[in-house]
């Protein structure tokens, strides 16, 4: 509500001079937080230098490239999973008329590509390598509500022309606006698309090619759930995570636990116990309600900090970085009886559970268990880290 619509959309540029005091989150990309990050870094341990942003870093960093033809809801998505566009605000967005590259800094470095429709890529003139060297899949976007015979001859001409050169580029096939198509027709149309591009793929002798398929919507959560699937396989560590995540679920009985990445509110990663989407939507407007929250009533920054940068999304004192409380939360909501908590891991992730009936009679475990847990987790992240 209020604050998707602060969104300035044609706002794409560095961070904003002046101070501003309260910002929204729909203020806020991956890239500032990066920047923040990399600041918070400089001055905690001013002897060592930062990475570079994006730098040298970025390389060897999976890449998320989204294609697809004109019009089938490229921009759209990017906008309403990575700028908080509320949904019907694109119906006035233009059409992708270039290529348009998003860069994400989030706890991963990914990037989103938005490519034109229209543009053959395939085109000698474009760098391939530099296209698909680096990426960890090619989101191919198809609308469901058109006729989407060409979209798939042209997805079949892709996949055959990547597969010698980079077999194992994950092909992600978002079957995208299924709202307001019913879900025996959702179901055919995705069993139409799978095996029109399975026949095409195996008349030409190619076999078991990594694809695949997510029914996607950007007027629900589905677009979110497709690209946590997508994200996840390629998180270095995602079992350990996942581990980490079952054990917190087992100590604490909580029925469901996730860690956000909480400017897209995309899940990372997420205990074994089967994905239900109230669930997820509650959490994922959970952590809406706290960024907000701390927004007005996290701790004070440093004058300098607030003009450079905005804030992050905790709102956190930077010198007080390692000493001071990381955002909690904890909340009973009266129609779902179980209570919600919400613990802050890092800069960008956020661990939200909801819990079990009565459980917070027990908050003083629960607490400690959760403390132990985002110990872990952090210590997964370092390993990766210093992998790179
Ligand atoms: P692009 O050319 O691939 O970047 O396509 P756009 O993002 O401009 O989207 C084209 C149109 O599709 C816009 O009017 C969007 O509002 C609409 N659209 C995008 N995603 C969805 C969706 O999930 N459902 C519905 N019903 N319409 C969508």
């Amino acid at each position: 509500g209020r604050r998707r619509t602060k969104l300035d959309r044609s706002y794409n540029g560095p961070p904003r001079q002046g101070p501003v005091r309260h910002i929204s989150p729909a203020q806020l990309n991956l890239e500032r937080v990066y920047e923040q990050n990399r600041i918070n870094i400089q001055k905690i341990d001013a002897t060592k230098a930062p990475e570079p942003a994006p730098g040298p870093a970025a390389k060897g960093k999976p890449r998320l490239l989204l294609m697809g033809q004109r019009r089938s809801g490229k921009s759209s998505i990017s906008s309403v999973v990575f700028h908080k566009m509320p949904p019907n605000e694109t119906l006035f967005l233009e059409s992708t008329a270039r290529i348009q590259k998003d860069s994400m800094h989030s706890f991963m470095d990914f990037q989103v590509w938005d490519f034109p429709g229209q543009v053959d890529f395939m085109d000698p003139s474009f760098d391939l390598d530099a296209i698909f060297g680096e990426i960890g899949a090619l989101i191919w976007v198809i609308d469901a509500q058109d006729d989407y015979i060409e979209a798939i001859n042209r997805l079949n001409s892709t996949i055959l022309n990547l597969q010698p050169s980079y077999p194992n580029v994950n092909v992600e096939v978002f079957i995208h606006k299924v709202d307001g198509l019913s879900d025996d027709y959702k179901l055919d149309i995705q069993r139409d698309i799978m095996q029109r591009i399975q026949d095409e793929l195996s008349d030409h002798g190619v076999e078991n090619a990594p694809i695949t398929f997510h029914l996607t919507s950007i007027y629900n959560h589905s677009i979110f759930e497709a690209f946590s699937k997508v994200i996840q396989k390629l998180i270095p560590h995602l079992a350990t995570l996942e581990a980490l995540l079952n054990d917190l679920c087992r100590a604490c009985r909580f029925e469901k636990a996730y860690l956000f990445d909480v400017l897209s509110k995309i899940y990372i990663a997420t205990d074994s116990s089967p994905v239900d989407m109230p669930s997820y939507e509650i959490c994922s407007d959970y952590i809406d309600v706290i960024v907000d929250v701390s927004e007005i009533y996290g701790w004070e920054r440093p004058k300098e900090y607030i003009e450079f940068l905005e804030g992050p999304p905790w709102n956190k004192k930077l010198d007080d970085q390692v000493a001071c409380k990381n955002a909690e939360s904890v909340i009973v909501l009266t129609d779902m009886k179980r209570p919600i908590m919400l613990r802050e891991v890092n800069q960008y992730l956020a661990l939200v559970a909801i819990m079990c009936e009565g459980s917070h009679e027990k908050m003083p475990s629960v607490t400690m268990n959760v403390e132990a847990t985002v110990t872990g987790l952090g210590e997964v992240f370092e390993i990766t880290k210093h992998r790179k």
